[in-house]
Protein backbone atom coordinates (compact mmCIF):
# COMPACT_ATOMS: atom_id res chain seq x y z
CA UNK A 1 0.00 0.00 0.00
CA UNK A 2 1.20 3.50 -0.55
CA UNK A 3 2.22 6.01 2.16
CA UNK A 4 -0.84 8.29 1.48
CA UNK A 5 -3.37 5.86 1.82
CA UNK A 6 -2.04 4.05 5.08
CA UNK A 7 -2.15 7.75 6.50
CA UNK A 8 -5.56 8.13 5.26
CA UNK A 9 -6.40 5.16 7.72
CA UNK A 10 -5.42 6.24 10.63
CA UNK A 11 -8.10 6.61 13.01
CA UNK A 12 -9.98 10.07 14.29
CA UNK A 13 -10.09 11.75 17.58
CA UNK A 14 -13.55 11.13 17.46
CA UNK A 15 -13.66 7.16 16.42
CA UNK A 16 -11.11 6.71 19.14
CA UNK A 17 -13.12 8.48 21.84
CA UNK A 18 -15.67 5.94 20.78
CA UNK A 19 -13.36 3.20 21.73
CA UNK A 20 -14.45 1.17 24.67
CA UNK A 21 -11.23 1.35 26.19
CA UNK A 22 -11.34 4.86 25.83
CA UNK A 23 -14.68 4.99 27.20
CA UNK A 24 -13.54 3.28 30.22
CA UNK A 25 -10.51 5.65 30.69
CA UNK A 26 -12.47 8.84 30.88
CA UNK A 27 -14.18 7.75 33.99
CA UNK A 28 -10.29 8.20 35.76
CA UNK A 29 -8.56 10.75 33.56
CA UNK A 30 -10.34 13.84 32.43
CA UNK A 31 -11.46 14.03 29.01
CA UNK A 32 -9.24 17.30 27.84
CA UNK A 33 -5.82 15.43 29.12
CA UNK A 34 -7.70 12.05 27.13
CA UNK A 35 -8.02 14.53 23.80
CA UNK A 36 -4.17 15.64 24.17
CA UNK A 37 -3.09 11.95 24.34
CA UNK A 38 -5.15 10.77 21.81
CA UNK A 39 -3.87 13.81 19.31
CA UNK A 40 0.21 12.93 20.44
CA UNK A 41 -0.84 10.13 19.61
CA UNK A 42 -2.11 10.00 16.27
CA UNK A 43 0.56 12.25 15.37
CA UNK A 44 3.36 9.74 17.12
CA UNK A 45 1.82 7.19 14.79
CA UNK A 46 1.58 9.59 11.90
CA UNK A 47 5.36 10.06 12.02
CA UNK A 48 6.24 6.48 12.10
CA UNK A 49 4.78 5.93 9.01
CA UNK A 50 6.19 8.94 6.94
CA UNK A 51 9.42 7.97 7.96
CA UNK A 52 8.81 4.26 7.73
CA UNK A 53 11.67 2.55 4.92
CA UNK A 54 9.38 1.84 1.48
CA UNK A 55 9.64 -1.44 1.32
CA UNK A 56 8.11 -1.92 5.12
CA UNK A 57 5.24 -0.09 4.03
CA UNK A 58 4.09 -3.01 1.70
CA UNK A 59 1.93 -5.53 4.35
CA UNK A 60 2.05 -2.88 6.54
CA UNK A 61 -0.94 -2.23 8.79
CA UNK A 62 -2.24 0.53 11.18
CA UNK A 63 -2.54 -1.44 14.79
CA UNK A 64 -5.06 0.19 16.88
CA UNK A 65 -4.67 -1.70 19.45
CA UNK A 66 -1.20 -0.47 20.32
CA UNK A 67 -2.68 3.25 19.57
CA UNK A 68 -5.05 2.81 22.21
CA UNK A 69 -2.82 1.24 24.74
CA UNK A 70 -0.28 3.92 24.39
CA UNK A 71 -3.02 6.42 25.09
CA UNK A 72 -4.02 4.89 28.03
CA UNK A 73 -0.26 4.35 29.32
CA UNK A 74 0.42 8.21 28.46
CA UNK A 75 -2.96 9.55 29.72
CA UNK A 76 -2.80 7.87 33.34
CA UNK A 77 1.03 8.56 33.48
CA UNK A 78 -0.19 12.33 32.92
CA UNK A 79 -2.27 12.32 36.21
CA UNK A 80 0.43 10.68 38.09
CA UNK A 81 2.95 12.73 39.95
CA UNK A 82 5.99 12.73 38.01
CA UNK A 83 8.37 14.55 41.14
CA UNK A 84 7.56 11.35 43.87
CA UNK A 85 9.27 9.22 46.45
CA UNK A 86 12.21 6.79 45.30
CA UNK A 87 13.86 4.15 47.44
CA UNK A 88 17.53 4.80 47.27
CA UNK A 89 19.27 1.58 47.57
CA UNK A 90 22.71 2.95 46.30
CA UNK A 91 24.06 3.83 49.30
CA UNK A 92 25.26 7.49 48.24
CA UNK A 93 23.71 9.42 51.12
CA UNK A 94 23.43 12.93 49.25
CA UNK A 95 22.61 11.73 46.08
CA UNK A 96 22.36 15.04 43.84
CA UNK A 97 20.27 13.89 41.20
CA UNK A 98 17.74 11.94 44.26
CA UNK A 99 17.25 15.50 45.56
CA UNK A 100 20.78 15.46 47.85
CA UNK A 101 19.72 15.88 51.44
CA UNK A 102 16.52 14.10 52.96
CA UNK A 103 14.23 15.76 56.09
CA UNK A 104 13.19 14.02 59.43
CA UNK A 105 9.85 12.67 59.99
CA UNK A 106 10.22 14.67 63.14
CA UNK A 107 10.30 17.84 61.47
CA UNK A 108 7.40 17.78 59.38
CA UNK A 109 4.54 18.98 61.29
CA UNK A 110 6.70 22.38 61.72
CA UNK A 111 6.87 22.88 57.97
CA UNK A 112 3.43 21.98 57.31
CA UNK A 113 2.10 24.04 59.83
CA UNK A 114 3.65 27.21 58.23
CA UNK A 115 3.08 25.64 54.66
CA UNK A 116 -0.79 25.15 55.33
CA UNK A 117 -1.50 28.04 57.34
CA UNK A 118 -0.52 31.64 58.03
CA UNK A 119 2.99 32.47 59.85
CA UNK A 120 4.82 34.65 61.41
CA UNK A 121 7.25 34.77 58.11
CA UNK A 122 7.69 38.31 57.79
CA UNK A 123 6.29 39.75 61.21
CA UNK A 124 7.51 40.83 64.51
CA UNK A 125 4.63 39.27 66.67
CA UNK A 126 5.43 41.90 69.80
CA UNK A 127 5.32 45.21 67.68
CA UNK A 128 2.64 43.72 65.24
CA UNK A 129 5.43 45.70 62.95
CA UNK A 130 6.64 44.14 59.76
CA UNK A 131 9.70 41.80 60.43
CA UNK A 132 12.13 39.65 58.77
CA UNK A 133 11.96 36.49 57.41
CA UNK A 134 15.47 35.84 58.15
CA UNK A 135 15.09 36.74 61.88
CA UNK A 136 13.87 33.31 62.34
CA UNK A 137 17.33 31.78 61.89
CA UNK A 138 19.73 34.54 62.53
CA UNK A 139 20.09 34.20 66.15
CA UNK A 140 20.15 30.21 65.82
CA UNK A 141 23.19 30.90 63.31
CA UNK A 142 24.88 33.10 65.41
CA UNK A 143 24.24 30.83 68.54
CA UNK A 144 25.77 27.78 66.22
CA UNK A 145 28.79 28.92 64.40
CA UNK A 146 29.91 32.23 66.75
CA UNK A 147 29.42 34.58 63.72
CA UNK A 148 28.00 38.47 64.15
CA UNK A 149 25.10 37.82 61.78
CA UNK A 150 23.58 35.51 58.92
CA UNK A 151 21.82 35.58 56.04
CA UNK A 152 19.96 32.97 53.87
CA UNK A 153 19.48 32.91 49.72
CA UNK A 154 18.09 30.00 47.73
CA UNK A 155 21.59 28.24 47.85
CA UNK A 156 25.19 28.30 48.09
CA UNK A 157 25.85 28.88 44.29
CA UNK A 158 23.38 32.14 45.17
CA UNK A 159 25.34 33.36 48.38
CA UNK A 160 28.78 33.08 46.95
CA UNK A 161 27.15 35.43 43.65
CA UNK A 162 25.68 37.54 46.40
CA UNK A 163 28.95 37.99 48.38
CA UNK A 164 30.93 38.56 45.55
CA UNK A 165 28.54 40.92 43.83
CA UNK A 166 28.43 42.66 46.82
CA UNK A 167 31.87 43.01 48.01
CA UNK A 168 33.81 43.27 44.90
CA UNK A 169 31.73 44.07 42.15
CA UNK A 170 34.69 46.20 39.62
CA UNK A 171 37.05 44.97 41.81
CA UNK A 172 39.69 41.89 41.95
CA UNK A 173 38.78 38.88 43.98
CA UNK A 174 42.31 36.90 44.68
CA UNK A 175 41.59 32.99 44.17
CA UNK A 176 43.87 30.27 44.31
CA UNK A 177 44.91 28.33 41.04
CA UNK A 178 44.17 24.97 42.53
CA UNK A 179 40.59 25.87 43.92
CA UNK A 180 38.67 27.44 41.10
CA UNK A 181 36.52 24.63 41.83
CA UNK A 182 33.68 22.95 39.31
CA UNK A 183 30.86 22.26 41.41
CA UNK A 184 28.11 19.70 39.05
CA UNK A 185 25.88 21.55 37.29
CA UNK A 186 27.46 24.27 35.83
CA UNK A 187 28.95 26.27 39.04
CA UNK A 188 32.48 27.56 38.41
CA UNK A 189 34.06 29.60 40.52
CA UNK A 190 35.60 31.67 37.49
CA UNK A 191 32.00 31.96 35.85
CA UNK A 192 30.34 32.93 39.40
CA UNK A 193 32.74 35.65 39.71
CA UNK A 194 32.36 36.85 36.35
CA UNK A 195 28.20 36.83 36.90
CA UNK A 196 28.95 39.23 39.79
CA UNK A 197 31.20 41.47 38.53
CA UNK A 198 34.33 40.85 40.09
CA UNK A 199 37.67 40.16 38.63
CA UNK A 200 39.11 36.79 38.91
CA UNK A 201 43.14 37.12 39.98
CA UNK A 202 44.48 33.48 40.26
CA UNK A 203 47.58 32.94 42.17
CA UNK A 204 50.00 30.14 42.59
CA UNK A 205 49.66 26.53 40.27
CA UNK A 206 47.34 24.19 40.07
CA UNK A 207 48.80 22.18 43.11
CA UNK A 208 51.03 24.87 45.27
CA UNK A 209 50.06 28.40 46.03
CA UNK A 210 52.25 30.31 49.12
CA UNK A 211 51.17 32.81 51.33
CA UNK A 212 53.57 35.42 49.25
CA UNK A 213 51.18 34.60 46.35
CA UNK A 214 48.30 36.22 47.84
CA UNK A 215 50.73 39.21 49.38
CA UNK A 216 52.15 39.46 45.13
CA UNK A 217 48.75 39.84 44.18
CA UNK A 218 47.71 42.77 46.46
CA UNK A 219 46.67 45.87 44.45
CA UNK A 220 44.71 49.06 44.81
CA UNK A 221 42.02 47.27 43.50
CA UNK A 222 41.61 43.83 45.78
CA UNK A 223 38.12 43.95 47.34
CA UNK A 224 38.65 40.51 49.04
CA UNK A 225 40.50 37.08 49.57
CA UNK A 226 38.38 33.88 48.62
CA UNK A 227 39.37 30.95 49.70
CA UNK A 228 37.11 28.00 48.28
CA UNK A 229 37.11 24.38 50.34
CA UNK A 230 37.82 21.96 47.62
CA UNK A 231 35.25 20.15 48.82
CA UNK A 232 34.64 17.34 45.85
CA UNK A 233 38.32 16.88 44.71
CA UNK A 234 41.77 16.56 46.90
CA UNK A 235 44.77 17.39 45.35
CA UNK A 236 47.74 14.98 46.80
CA UNK A 237 51.21 14.69 46.16
CA UNK A 238 53.56 17.62 46.23
CA UNK A 239 50.82 20.55 47.31
CA UNK A 240 51.26 23.18 49.50
CA UNK A 241 47.83 25.89 50.19
CA UNK A 242 47.53 28.90 52.37
CA UNK A 243 45.51 27.75 55.96
CA UNK A 244 42.45 30.32 56.62
CA UNK A 245 44.38 30.81 59.87
CA UNK A 246 47.35 32.68 57.37
CA UNK A 247 44.90 34.15 55.17
CA UNK A 248 43.23 36.27 58.03
CA UNK A 249 46.71 37.40 59.35
CA UNK A 250 47.52 38.55 56.00
CA UNK A 251 43.99 40.35 54.99
CA UNK A 252 43.69 41.89 58.10
CA UNK A 253 47.59 43.50 57.49
CA UNK A 254 46.60 44.79 54.92
CA UNK A 255 42.79 45.67 55.15
CA UNK A 256 41.52 43.04 52.78
CA UNK A 257 38.71 41.07 53.92
CA UNK A 258 38.80 36.94 53.84
CA UNK A 259 35.75 35.26 52.26
CA UNK A 260 35.47 31.19 52.65
CA UNK A 261 33.30 29.33 50.54
CA UNK A 262 32.89 25.84 52.21
CA UNK A 263 30.28 24.24 49.89
CA UNK A 264 29.51 21.27 52.30
CA UNK A 265 28.34 23.44 55.53
CA UNK A 266 29.51 20.72 58.38
CA UNK A 267 28.29 22.18 62.12
CA UNK A 268 29.64 19.04 63.64
CA UNK A 269 33.25 17.45 63.57
CA UNK A 270 32.43 14.27 61.48
CA UNK A 271 35.97 13.33 62.93
CA UNK A 272 34.48 12.45 66.24
CA UNK A 273 32.33 9.91 64.46
CA UNK A 274 34.43 8.38 62.11
CA UNK A 275 34.71 9.85 59.31
CA UNK A 276 37.47 12.14 58.09
CA UNK A 277 37.63 15.83 58.82
CA UNK A 278 36.07 17.97 57.08
CA UNK A 279 36.22 21.97 57.86
CA UNK A 280 33.35 23.11 60.19
CA UNK A 281 32.23 26.04 59.88
CA UNK A 282 33.27 27.04 63.24
CA UNK A 283 36.37 26.87 62.74
CA UNK A 284 36.38 29.02 59.76
CA UNK A 285 34.34 31.57 61.63
CA UNK A 286 36.84 31.33 64.92
CA UNK A 287 39.66 31.47 62.28
CA UNK A 288 38.32 35.41 61.47
CA UNK A 289 36.84 34.57 58.00
CA UNK A 290 34.81 37.84 57.40
CA UNK A 291 32.21 35.70 55.45
CA UNK A 292 31.91 31.91 54.82
CA UNK A 293 29.26 30.72 52.71
CA UNK A 294 27.85 26.79 52.61
CA UNK A 295 25.14 24.76 51.54
CA UNK A 296 21.80 23.77 53.64
CA UNK A 297 21.30 20.49 51.64
CA UNK A 298 24.74 19.13 52.07
CA UNK A 299 26.42 17.58 54.83
CA UNK A 300 24.25 19.85 56.93
CA UNK A 301 21.27 17.83 56.27
CA UNK A 302 18.74 20.33 55.89
CA UNK A 303 16.81 21.99 52.96
CA UNK A 304 18.48 23.68 49.86
CA UNK A 305 19.89 26.83 51.00
CA UNK A 306 22.75 29.17 50.51
CA UNK A 307 23.90 30.17 54.37
CA UNK A 308 26.25 33.55 54.67
CA UNK A 309 27.50 33.78 58.26
CA UNK A 310 30.20 36.27 59.37
CA UNK A 311 30.65 40.13 60.03
CA UNK A 312 27.69 42.05 60.61
CA UNK A 313 28.80 44.96 58.18
CA UNK A 314 28.73 43.14 55.24
CA UNK A 315 26.12 41.09 55.97
CA UNK A 316 24.03 44.39 56.17
CA UNK A 317 25.42 45.32 52.95
CA UNK A 318 24.06 42.26 51.73
CA UNK A 319 20.59 42.63 52.80
CA UNK A 320 20.52 45.94 51.36
CA UNK A 321 21.69 44.22 47.57
CA UNK A 322 18.67 43.52 44.72
CA UNK A 323 19.96 40.31 44.40
CA UNK A 324 18.78 39.22 48.06
CA UNK A 325 15.42 39.55 47.15
CA UNK A 326 15.78 37.48 44.22
CA UNK A 327 17.44 35.07 45.76
CA UNK A 328 14.68 35.30 48.69
CA UNK A 329 14.31 31.92 50.07
CA UNK A 330 10.76 30.71 50.35
CA UNK A 331 8.86 30.14 53.56
CA UNK A 332 8.48 26.09 53.29
CA UNK A 333 12.11 25.82 52.94
CA UNK A 334 12.76 28.38 55.60
CA UNK A 335 10.60 26.21 58.04
CA UNK A 336 12.73 23.31 57.14
CA UNK A 337 15.72 24.98 58.09
CA UNK A 338 15.15 26.19 61.46
CA UNK A 339 13.41 23.16 62.18
CA UNK A 340 16.75 21.52 61.40
CA UNK A 341 18.85 24.26 63.05
CA UNK A 342 17.30 23.52 66.05
CA UNK A 343 18.23 19.80 66.22
CA UNK A 344 21.63 20.68 66.00
CA UNK A 345 21.51 23.11 69.80
CA UNK A 346 22.24 19.16 70.96
CA UNK A 347 24.79 17.56 68.70
CA UNK A 348 23.16 14.02 70.13
CA UNK A 349 20.03 14.62 69.09
CA UNK A 350 21.55 16.08 65.33
CA UNK A 351 23.29 12.55 64.81
CA UNK A 352 20.54 10.61 65.61
CA UNK A 353 17.89 12.94 64.19
CA UNK A 354 19.42 14.33 61.23
CA UNK A 355 19.37 11.44 58.19
CA UNK A 356 21.96 12.75 56.54
CA UNK A 357 24.10 12.99 59.23
CA UNK A 358 22.55 9.63 60.72
CA UNK A 359 22.95 7.67 57.55
CA UNK A 360 26.96 8.94 57.19
CA UNK A 361 27.24 7.49 61.41
CA UNK A 362 25.57 4.90 61.01
CA UNK A 363 28.44 1.24 62.05
CA UNK A 364 28.40 -1.01 59.45
CA UNK A 365 27.30 -3.67 61.90
CA UNK A 366 24.33 -2.05 62.37
CA UNK A 367 24.12 -2.03 58.68
CA UNK A 368 24.81 -5.61 58.78
CA UNK A 369 21.90 -6.60 60.94
CA UNK A 370 19.58 -4.67 58.60
CA UNK A 371 20.71 -6.38 55.54
CA UNK A 372 19.99 -10.04 57.34
CA UNK A 373 16.54 -9.06 58.40
CA UNK A 374 15.91 -7.41 54.02
CA UNK A 375 17.50 -11.02 53.62
CA UNK A 376 15.18 -13.28 55.24
CA UNK A 377 12.48 -11.42 53.55
CA UNK A 378 13.09 -11.61 50.60
CA UNK A 379 14.34 -14.93 50.75
CA UNK A 380 11.43 -15.89 52.02
CA UNK A 381 9.61 -15.64 49.04
CA UNK A 382 11.13 -18.17 47.05
CA UNK A 383 11.97 -16.09 43.80
CA UNK A 384 14.25 -17.12 41.07
CA UNK A 385 16.93 -15.29 42.68
CA UNK A 386 20.21 -15.75 44.09
CA UNK A 387 20.46 -13.57 46.71
CA UNK A 388 23.69 -12.83 49.08
CA UNK A 389 24.79 -10.24 51.43
CA UNK A 390 28.42 -8.78 50.59
CA UNK A 391 31.00 -5.92 52.65
CA UNK A 392 30.77 -3.31 50.07
CA UNK A 393 31.56 0.62 50.62
CA UNK A 394 28.89 3.47 50.13
CA UNK A 395 30.01 6.79 48.73
CA UNK A 396 29.14 10.18 50.74
CA UNK A 397 28.20 12.06 47.47
CA UNK A 398 26.65 15.64 47.19
CA UNK A 399 30.53 16.66 46.21
CA UNK A 400 31.32 16.08 49.82
CA UNK A 401 34.26 13.83 51.02
CA UNK A 402 35.13 12.64 48.07
CA UNK A 403 37.76 10.09 49.28
CA UNK A 404 35.10 8.42 51.88
CA UNK A 405 34.46 5.02 51.64
CA UNK A 406 32.06 3.95 54.25
CA UNK A 407 32.02 0.16 55.00
CA UNK A 408 28.64 -1.40 54.59
CA UNK A 409 26.34 -4.22 53.76
CA UNK A 410 24.69 -5.21 50.25
CA UNK A 411 22.37 -7.05 49.53
CA UNK A 412 22.89 -8.87 46.42
CA UNK A 413 20.66 -10.28 43.79
CA UNK A 414 20.96 -11.91 40.52
CA UNK A 415 18.53 -13.18 38.82
CA UNK A 416 18.21 -16.95 37.07
CA UNK A 417 15.86 -15.58 34.54
CA UNK A 418 16.52 -11.61 33.57
CA UNK A 419 19.96 -9.90 33.46
CA UNK A 420 21.42 -7.92 36.12
CA UNK A 421 21.16 -4.58 33.59
CA UNK A 422 17.28 -5.89 32.66
CA UNK A 423 16.66 -5.73 36.87
CA UNK A 424 18.14 -2.88 37.61
CA UNK A 425 16.23 -1.42 34.43
CA UNK A 426 12.49 -3.20 36.09
CA UNK A 427 13.44 -1.95 39.65
CA UNK A 428 14.39 1.66 38.57
CA UNK A 429 10.65 1.88 35.97
CA UNK A 430 8.84 0.48 39.33
CA UNK A 431 5.78 2.55 40.82
CA UNK A 432 7.91 3.36 43.67
CA UNK A 433 11.30 3.76 41.59
CA UNK A 434 14.21 1.85 43.39
CA UNK A 435 17.61 2.73 42.63
CA UNK A 436 20.42 0.10 42.87
CA UNK A 437 24.00 -0.53 41.66
CA UNK A 438 25.15 -3.13 39.01
CA UNK A 439 28.46 -4.28 39.90
CA UNK A 440 30.00 -7.70 39.17
CA UNK A 441 26.73 -8.54 36.81
CA UNK A 442 24.86 -8.40 40.41
CA UNK A 443 22.01 -5.61 41.38
CA UNK A 444 23.40 -4.31 44.26
CA UNK A 445 21.27 -2.29 47.50
CA UNK A 446 23.18 -1.12 50.13
CA UNK A 447 21.00 -0.40 53.14
CA UNK A 448 22.89 2.62 54.35
CA UNK A 449 20.46 4.21 52.68
CA UNK A 450 17.32 2.33 52.60
CA UNK A 451 14.29 3.36 55.59
CA UNK A 452 13.25 0.53 57.19
CA UNK A 453 9.72 1.02 56.29
CA UNK A 454 11.06 1.06 52.31
CA UNK A 455 11.50 -3.56 52.85
CA UNK A 456 7.98 -3.92 52.31
CA UNK A 457 7.53 -1.60 49.07
CA UNK A 458 11.07 -3.56 47.71
CA UNK A 459 10.08 -7.08 48.71
CA UNK A 460 6.73 -6.64 46.61
CA UNK A 461 8.84 -4.96 43.74
CA UNK A 462 10.96 -8.05 43.80
CA UNK A 463 7.85 -10.53 43.31
CA UNK A 464 5.94 -8.27 40.50
CA UNK A 465 9.14 -8.21 38.35
CA UNK A 466 10.05 -11.14 38.80
CA UNK A 467 6.95 -12.51 37.91
C1 LIG B 1 28.37 22.55 46.50
C2 LIG B 1 29.21 23.73 46.45
C3 LIG B 1 28.72 24.96 45.94
C4 LIG B 1 27.32 25.06 45.40
O1 LIG B 1 26.38 24.93 46.42
P1 LIG B 1 24.83 24.71 46.08
O2 LIG B 1 24.16 24.77 47.41
O3 LIG B 1 24.72 23.40 45.40
O4 LIG B 1 24.42 25.84 45.20
C5 LIG B 1 29.56 26.02 45.92
N1 LIG B 1 30.82 25.94 46.38
C6 LIG B 1 31.33 24.80 46.88
C7 LIG B 1 32.75 24.76 47.36
C8 LIG B 1 30.55 23.64 46.94
O5 LIG B 1 31.04 22.52 47.42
Amino acid sequence: MNRGKILSKLPSVDELLKDEQILNLLYKVPRNVVVKEIRNNIEKYRKKILNMEEHLLEDFKIDIKEIINSIVTSSNEFTQMSLKEVINGTGTVLHTNLGRSILSDDIKNQIWSVASGYSTLEIDVSSGKRGSRYSHVTEILKFITGAEDALVVNNNAAAVMLVLGTMAKDKEVVVSRGELVEIGGAFRVPDVMEQSGASLVDIGTTNKTHLWDYEAAISEDTAAFLKVHTSNYKILGFTEDVSINELVKLGNENNIPVIEDLGSGVLIDLQKYGLTHEPTVQESVNAGADIVTFSGDKLLGGPQAGIIVGKKSYIDKMKKNPLTRAFRIDKLTMAALEATLRIYLNEENAINIIPTLKMLTEPYESIKQKSEVLYNKIAEENLNLNIDIKKDYSEVGGGSLPLEKLPTYTITLKSKDISSSQLEKKLRKYKTPIFTRVQDDNVIIDLRTVKEEQYKTIVQALIDVMK
